[in-house]
């Protein structure tokens, strides 16, 4: 790991911070929550539940990859606060876990271990942690507080803030689910050491996708940094994950429940989505991967449009190619536009069959548009895909 080194003070109340707090002020005070964010938080989260929600019954979430990792030590430091730990649920790891078994079997283990109302869950994972355990927080006894502890990059700057929670069905991703808000989200980026280089990039392109939406400065710092941040430099991960909290907590608070800005947070997920769902969910294409191509396919069509400089999305698309993150569509034997565009428009951003995309008048700033042409999209596809 690289030593840590002065970074660019681009957000000057929060460099030089390793612990920020972050107020999302979801639908109204009474559900507003902090985001503790350093290093090492996971050696006080004790102590941290403790201050914010008193000497509980605690029942950890996580998955078999994570268990062998952090489950002891978590289970030590709550011990040593007096939680009371309930034994932890441990789920097969990977996104099949995000279904009605898993849920069924996760509420039973609640259940069988006497959870009560007030009780916390804690997710100790990535984002299919989160959202699993997330969901069945809301429904075990009508609801019992809520706390994450996300492991992966992009768990830390984007699941595990804003509420949504959900599972998938053979009907589609996230197809069954609620809003549910936790009570308390601890960031520890020391966690991202045990990560592949692939996830931890996976997440970058999230963080990224922050500083094209909404701020020019962040991308910039972005471009400077990345690099550092991904070879393990601390500052560099606490700086951009707060910042990222930041940016989705501002919007979240505008808009819980996505009917306006909320929106502009899926810059390049319905191409993404499009591409992972073809290509199935898997190895082929992680999250984040399929959002990097994404973000660069409607970066080209805004430029192509006329409504952003070309040279915003060379740029763009330079800093996630030096990275490492893939640009354009893997190799797949099964491409199909119009399978490609139905896709897009059965997105469950799609209104009533009609393509909502996030585009760009330039990097920094993103916008809703509802008039893009089925053609343009086509000839989109038509570029990017590989011949
Ligand atoms: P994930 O939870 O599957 O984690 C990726 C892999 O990394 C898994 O194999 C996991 O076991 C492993 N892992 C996790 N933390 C680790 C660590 N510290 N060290 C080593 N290995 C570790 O995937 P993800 O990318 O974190 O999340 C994807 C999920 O998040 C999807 O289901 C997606 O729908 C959901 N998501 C939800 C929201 C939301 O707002 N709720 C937003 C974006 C994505």
């Amino acid at each position: 790991m690289m030593p840590a080194q002065p970074l660019p003070d681009t957000h000057a109340p929060f460099a030089a911070s390793k612990i920020v707090t972050v107020d999302v002020a979801a639908g109204g005070h009474e559900r507003a929550y902090d985001i503790v964010i350093g290093d090492n938080i996971l050696s006080q989260a004790g102590s941290l539940i403790a201050s914010k929600l008193g000497k509980r019954r605690v029942l950890i979430v996580t998955d078999s990859n994570v268990a062998p990792l952090y489950q002891a030590r978590l289970e030590a430091v709550l011990s040593a606060a007096s939680h009371s730990v309930l034994p932890t649920a441990i789920i097969p790891a990977g996104e099949s876990s995000k279904d009605f078994t898993n849920l069924q079997a996760l509420l039973n283990h609640m259940l069988q271990q006497a959870i009560d109302r007030k009780s916390v869950v804690i997710a100790l994972g990535g984002g299919v942690v989160g959202d699993l355990a997330g969901l069945a927080a809301s429904l075990v006894m009508r609801g019992v507080d809520f706390v994450q502890i996300p492991t992966t990059l992009l768990a830390q700057v984007d699941s595990s803030v804003g509420g949504k929670t959900g599972i998938d069905t053979p009907h589609g991703k996230n197809t069954v689910g609620a809003f549910f808000q936790p009570k308390l989200v601890l960031v520890d980026v020391a966690l991202l050491d045990s990560l592949t280089k692939r996830e931890l990039k996976s997440g970058y392109a999230e963080i990224v996708k922050y500083g094209l939406i909404k701020d020019k400065a962040f991308f910039d710092w972005c471009a400077t940094n990345g690099a550092q941040l991904l070879d393990g430099n601390r500052a560099a991960q606490i700086h951009a994950v707060t910042s990222s909290c930041q940016y989705k907590a501002q919007i979240v608070a505008a808009d819980e429940r996505e009917t306006g800005e909320r929106a502009l947070l899926n810059l390049g997920h319905t191409f993404g989505h499009a591409l992972e769902t073809i290509t199935g969910y898997g190895n082929i294409l992680l999250h984040g991967e399929a959002v990097s191509i994404g973000m660069v396919m409607a970066f080209k069509l805004s430029a192509q449009l006329g409504l952003c400089p070309h040279d915003d999305a060379y740029r763009m698309r330079d800093h996630l190619a030096k990275l490492g993150l893939p640009v354009m569509p893997p190799s797949f034997p099964y491409y199909n536009i119009d399978q490609l565009l139905g896709l897009m428009k059965q997105d469950k951003k799609a209104e009533a069959g009609k393509l909502v995309l996030i585009l760009a008048r330039g990097i920094g700033q993103a916008f809703i548009s509802r008039d893009v042409k089925d053609s343009d999209v086509r000839d989109i596809w038509a570029e990017f895909l590989p011949k």
